[in-house]
């Protein structure tokens, strides 16, 4: 019954109550009949609102439910994009697979870490297969209920053929977000009887995929823990296919950049490259993020385009998070200003170039930090390499001590940073220790780390006491503009030095 018709019918039958009512007639006879009434609708509605509660999404309405994605708009993912279009080729040239008798490919499973770009290669499979597309996660189809689940993965493959049917094309794509939700593996759940019954029903819905039928579905699924995933789903047949998506390199983040920056007007003082080179760790997701905060910044300053200053406060922004209205005590402040200088002139000897900025605005619970930047993303590190990261995070403390005679609290990341760094060190067989097993013990792997930290301790606090000059001028510039980017840094260095 249409919504409207059974609003009527409420409506009145409510209204000849009250009348009755107010006219004195005694209802207890009917208070029976019209609690079973109650139930009845109770349950049907109930019913109803879960079937409707779990609505996959149908991007664009039915008729155009093909979504408008292309892999020209997804950056970087040069592999990713060629393993997921080759595994396409089956839906692309069904009729040639048919002939070959090649069996269809069931499951494509997307492996890699948030905002990567996944929901986007799956929605473009889609449009470059020209299938309907349909998207759901994990999450929705595991409830309290055993069985819920099950019928909720039977509901969405049937809603995928229909809609096919509908729209009238030969295939659809059914995208899981999260799948490792509904796929863990069997029998490690609480409530396991729920998601076991799920995961068989998926498992059953992919065996049931024939080829030769009029709507070939394709399950592309995503997850960063695939290591979670339960066997059954990885075997031939179905996810047999496994496309890892990683964070984009800086060739790729520079991709990206370009992408999202189409619609926006950029300065001519805008260098994307150097952008990238700024943005070692960020996904996809972070650089779209970016781009749009620098966009507001230039829309709230009443600008027409975005410059590169814009773009700079983006990357801080979306790194640490927003501007904190926090007031330093002035000790504190001055603090703060050498701690991040004693980093930078370290950080700038060890690699000459890498200053990318300095500030002392705090940002969520940073009260003042440096960023560095690399030209070209590195992944693998020598021990001089670790011995260095390890000086630029120490040189913070040891620069409050000459200074100020004693550290402060605000170093603890930065050994924590250090002692991370001095494990990788010992575990690589990079330490006095030479070679050593995962077991070490812990008072011998604490001895390791201390001694590579206090020797790198020292070796700062000779080169940070040569140069409190220096320090001491760019501190008292630092502390006058509060930020000062990683060219107008190395220039005050520079004089220094020549002075
Ligand atoms: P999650 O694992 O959190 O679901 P995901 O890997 O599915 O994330 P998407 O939803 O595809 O990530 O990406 C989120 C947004 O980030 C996209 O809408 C897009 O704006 C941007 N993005 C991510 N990766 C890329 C990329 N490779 N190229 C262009 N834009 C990207």
């Amino acid at each position: 019954m249409k919504a409207w018709a059974k609003g009527l019918v409420l409506g009145g039958g409510l209204a000849l109550l009250v009348l009755a009512v107010l006219s004195g007639l005694d209802m207890t006879i009917l208070l029976f009949p019209l609690s079973l009434l109650a139930l009845g609708a109770l349950l049907i509605h109930g019913r109803g609102g879960l079937t409707s509660r779990f609505a996959p999404a149908r991007l664009g309405g039915e008729e155009s439910s093909v979504p408008a994605v292309t892999f020209s708009q997804i950056g970087g993912q040069e592999t990713a994009k060629r393993e997921l279009l080759e595994a396409l080729t089956f839906l692309k040239e069904s009729s040639r697979t048919k002939q070959l008798g090649i069996r269809p490919l069931k499951g494509v499973l997307l492996v890699g870490p948030p905002g990567t770009g996944k929901t986007l290669m799956a929605k473009a499979a889609a449009n470059y297969t020209a299938s309907v597309f349909l998207a759901a996660s994990g999450s929705q189809f595991v409830q309290m209920y055993a069985g819920v689940g099950a019928s909720r993965v039977r509901q969405l493959f049937k809603q995928a053929r229909t809609m096919a049917e509908r729209a009238n094309k030969p295939s659809a794509i059914i995208f899981i977000d999260e799948i490792d939700v509904l796929g863990a593996k069997r029998g490690k759940n609480v409530s396991h009887l729920e998601y076991d019954q799920t995961l068989n029903e998926l498992l059953t819905q992919m065996d049931g995929i024939e080829s030769g039928e009029d709507v070939q579905i394709l399950v592309v699924g995503a997850t960063n823990r695939a290591d979670l995933l339960d066997p059954a789903l990885l075997r031939p047949g179905r996810f047999d296919r496994i496309v890892q998506v990683e964070l984009p390199d800086k060739a790729g983040r520079l991709h990206i950049l370009n992408i999202h920056a189409a619609n926006k007007p950029l300065a001519a003082d805008v260098c994307l490259e150097q952008i990238a080179a700024e943005t070692h760790g960020f996904s996809g997701a972070h650089l779209e993020n970016l781009l749009n905060e620098a966009a507001i910044t230039a829309l709230r300053d009443g600008r027409q385009e975005i410059t590169q200053a814009d773009l700079r406060e983006a990357v801080e922004k979306v790194m640490l998070g927003e501007k904190s209205s926090r007031l330093l005590q002035k000790e504190e402040r001055e603090r703060v200003a050498y701690h991040e200088v004693g980093h930078a002139v370290i950080g700038e000897l060890v690699r000459p170039g890498s200053v990318a900025s300095i500030t002392i605005v705090s940002r969520n619970r940073a009260l003042g930090y440096i960023r560095q930047a690399s030209q070209d993303d590195q992944y693998l590190y020598t021990k001089d390499q670790l011995l260095q990261a390890i000086q630029v995070c120490v040189a913070g403390a040891v620069m409050e001590e000459i200074i100020f005679g004693q550290r402060s609290t605000g170093a603890a990341n930065d050994i924590e940073q250090a002692v991370s760094l001095a494990k990788r060190m010992v575990f690589a067989g990079l330490s006095p220790l030479g070679i050593v097993s995962s077991d070490l013990p812990a008072a011998e792997l604490n001895a390791a780390v201390v001694q590579i930290i206090q020797e790198q301790e020292k070796q700062v606090r000779k080169i940070l006491s040569s140069r409190v000059d220096e320090v001491r001028s760019i501190a008292a510039h630092l502390l006058r503009e509060e930020t000062m980017n990683g060219d107008e840094f190395r220039l005050l260095l520079e004089a220094k030095q020549a002075s």
